[in-house]
């Protein structure tokens, strides 16, 4: 697709951010919204695609990139982050995002999680978290809810889920946020809030599934489940709360910021930059 970046002054819109790419998803899919959402974002933001390194791994999620004007690599299971963490820190310029599911993440990419959290590079990644392996038809995922029935369970899961939330607040991350594409001004505003934080920062997307997922789990139901942490009056420099918050992830669905670093510490890429001066000096 070729680069849509305006020339001059004309300010960027949602529309600049979308390739010519039609989405594969099924209809109804949480992850349209994502998209719809991360456009918007990107649009406020303000960089133009060219400057955009958008990196996934493998799943119905993963697509995502291919359906933006950014610069995109879909590289393999699991190794969005590491790949993406290689892109920043060669061209440390880049506005780099990350996306995948939560098999991708949480599963097989888990391991890299922690690392890239304690390395903190400026990036931003972002979770559709279906709670289901949906591209290979509906297994069990890292964070499928114990009891639930699936093609890979029909007896129901015995075992409990990862909780994403607690786990990238007990690494450490500067930003963690959770947004539903119910909610597409807020999940706008947390993507461009992520994008904005100086470190890394990540957002778990409650992103139905429809042809796999649980009924109880689609956007109906999660327009009244969902509780914005904002009007719940909870404070984001509060990362003890935010991690209380937190544990009660599958069973409060909480929208907003859990947890912003209101003193971020310099960034990897930062710190690569002037160590590169001073060895220039
Ligand atoms: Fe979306 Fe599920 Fe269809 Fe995959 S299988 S595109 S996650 S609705
Ligand atoms: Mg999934």
């Amino acid at each position: 697709t070729p680069c849509a970046c305006p020339a001059g002054e004309v300010p960027l819109t949602a529309k600049d951010f979308r390739s010519d790419l039609k989405p594969i998803w099924c209809p109804g899919c949480g992850d349209y919204g994502v998209v719809t959402a991360l456009y918007r974002a990107l649009a406020s933001i303000g960089r133009p695609p060219h400057e955009i390194a958008f990196i996934s791994g493998i799943g119905c999620s993963s697509r995502i990139p291919g359906y933006t004007t950014a610069y995109g690599f879909n590289t393999v299971h699991g190794r969005a982050l590491p790949v993406a963490q290689g892109i920043k820190m060669a061209k440390p310029d880049l506005l780099v995002l990350v996306a995948g599911g939560d098999g991708d993440g949480f599963s097989i990419g888990g391991g890299h999680v922690a690392h890239a959290i304690r390395r903190n590079l400026d990036l931003t990644y972002i979770v559709m978290d279906n709670h289901i392996y949906g591209l290979t038809k509906g297994q069990l995922s890292p964070t499928t809810p114990r009891g639930a029935v699936t093609p890979s369970s029909s007896h129901g899961s015995m075992e409990d889920p990862v909780n994403p939330l607690l786990y990238v607040l007990a690494y450490g991350a500067g930003f963690v946020a959770q947004g539903v594409p119910a909610d597409m001004d807020g999940l706008t505003k947390v993507i461009e809030e992520a994008i904005r934080y100086p470190g890394f920062s990540f957002v778990n997307v409650q992103s139905p599934c429809v042809t796999f997922g649980d009924p109880e789990d689609q956007a109906k139901v999660q327009k009244t489940k969902m509780r914005k942490l904002a009007a719940e009056g909870h404070d984001p420099s509060n990362r003890l709360r935010a991690m209380e918050l937190a544990q009660e992830y599958g069973t409060s669905l909480y929208t907003g910021v859990f947890y912003r670093n209101p003193n971020p510490p310099p960034s990897y890429d930062s710190l690569i930059r002037e160590r590169q001066k001073t060895l220039q000096a």
